[in-house]
């Protein structure tokens, strides 16, 4: 008895062995189509394919995977609308993406050509066609390494109208909630699969309710807040990860995991920054990065004028603000941070980093608006008379999402905007010319 005992106890020793395996998930977010590195030398496309390819040499069940947002940011992706970014990319041998808001940026006709240029699949669960299918034709994949069955399923925000796009965009496709579908899709792939991983683009506080709520999901790999997080966020054994935007670091997840109980037994997370001074570019990358930047740099590195002082993200959009009443004679202007991408520098300016500013074709609108309709948040402590016309410029942008509002006042205030103008892109552009320096 005793020794049949002792047998069972070695047996289910071996089984329990047998069921825990490593995982190492490779991974990245909010590219935003900086191929080039920034100017502290960190990112670029071709380093950060070689630090992939160093954290390959030595990954147990390796995975790469993309949280979204990959274009939109840069001239490159702007001028050619999104697609040179999966040409640049597809050498990572990227397993999975998830669509990011910005992916929609170019209209959702063109995410079918991402689809084509990316050579990996661009999962979207909630992202449906009018009757009802998967928009990108796949919702998951189940990707199996070495007796590990791994279920990923992507989703994105719901709200991408009116908070993120136009519905001229989203075109007559429709959004799932991205929560219960996550859910639904879970039960649908628990019994083919070991593990299952939740690969998303959402707010941080949705990205962290999926570890806390949603238990079908041992990780959650997620995108968009450009913030990333400092350490890992856990619930019980559950773990989410998110980087720094535009590729200036990558991330290392490595994890024992038991397939029997369905879960994680150790993790552990890098946080793995890219210095071009300590990579060496991929030269296979590095030629595709070439021939797209060299094709726009004749446009965009012209110098056209001087910054005084840096400016950091609010005092930037302090100034376009500016730009706006000044090129429209408006008397109020606004624009949101969102549409605000990066800091004005000091020193020479180049059209390039107007373009980093503003890489939205956003335009620049302005109409005469009574005084009753303008919201405070636009006229400050200014008292308006209800019946007077005041100048007010925007960006159409905004006026597409106040047009598409639950609040009514802000309805009727979208309703008085129009949604055609000049770029604003090259206002800013043609002020500071005009002016040579931004003080
Ligand atoms: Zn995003």
């Amino acid at each position: 008895m005793r020794l049949l005992l002792l047998f069972i106890c070695l047996l289910s020793a071996v089984w329990a062995q047998d069921s825990i395996v490593d995982l190492t998930i490779l991974h990245f977010n909010d590219f935003h189509a900086r191929l080039l590195p920034n100017a502290q030398g960190f990112g670029g496309a071709a380093y950060l394919a070689s630090a992939i390819q160093q954290e390959r040499k030595n990954c147990p069940r390796c995975l790469l995977l993309s949280a979204g947002d990959n274009v939109q940011g840069t001239p490159v992706s702007t001028i050619y609308r999104g697609l040179p970014v999966f040409e640049v990319l597809q050498p990572f041998k990227i397993d999975a993406s998830v669509l990011g808001n910005h992916e929609f940026d170019y209209g959702y006709e063109r995410i079918n050509d991402f689809l084509a240029a990316a050579g990996h699949p661009l999962l979207a669960a909630n992202f449906l066609t009018q009757d009802g299918k998967v928009f990108t034709e796949a919702s998951s994949v189940i990707i199996e390494r070495d007796n590990l069955r791994i279920g990923i399923v992507g989703v994105l925000m719901e709200n991408l109208v009116p908070s993120f796009t136009t519905p001229a965009k989203l075109g007559p496709n429709k959004m799932l909630a991205a929560l219960s579908t996550l859910r639904s899709e879970a039960a649908k792939l628990k019994d083919k699969t070991d593990i299952l991983i939740a690969l998303v683009h959402l707010t941080r506080e949705d990205c962290d309710r999926i570890v806390t709520e949603l238990p079908e999901y041992a990780i959650t790999i997620s995108g968009h807040d450009h913030g990333g997080k400092e350490i890992m966020f856990r619930a019980e054994d559950r773990v989410g990860v998110r980087l720094r935007s535009y590729g200036v670091e990558m991330g290392r997840l490595n994890l024992r995991y038991d397939k029997a109980s369905r879960k994680i037994v150790n993790a552990d997370w890098k946080r793995i920054p890219i210095s071009s001074t300590v990579y060496q570019p991929d030269r296979v990358v590095a030629q595709l990065v070439e021939k797209w930047e060299s094709k726009v740099r004749l446009v965009v590195d012209m110098k056209i004028g001087e910054g005084s002082s840096k400016k950091d993200r609010l005092q930037t959009k302090v100034w376009i603000e500016q730009v706006m009443r000044d090129k429209t004679g408006a008397q109020f202007a606004y624009i949101s941070t969102g549409s605000v991408r990066d800091n004005l520098p000091a020193g020479q300016i180049l059209a390039r980093d107007i373009w980093n500013i503003s890489p939205f074709d956003n335009m620049l609108v302005r109409a005469n608006v009574p005084g009753r309709l303008i919201p405070e948040w636009i006229r400050g402590t200014t008292q308006l008379e209800p019946n007077k016309l005041y100048g007010i410029a925007t960006i159409d942008f905004l006026v597409e999402g106040w047009r598409n509002s639950k609040d009514e006042a802000l309805r009727i205030f979208g309703r008085a905007l129009p949604l055609e103008g000049p770029f604003l892109r090259d206002a800013l552009i043609e002020w500071i010319q005009t002016r040579r320096t931004v003080e």
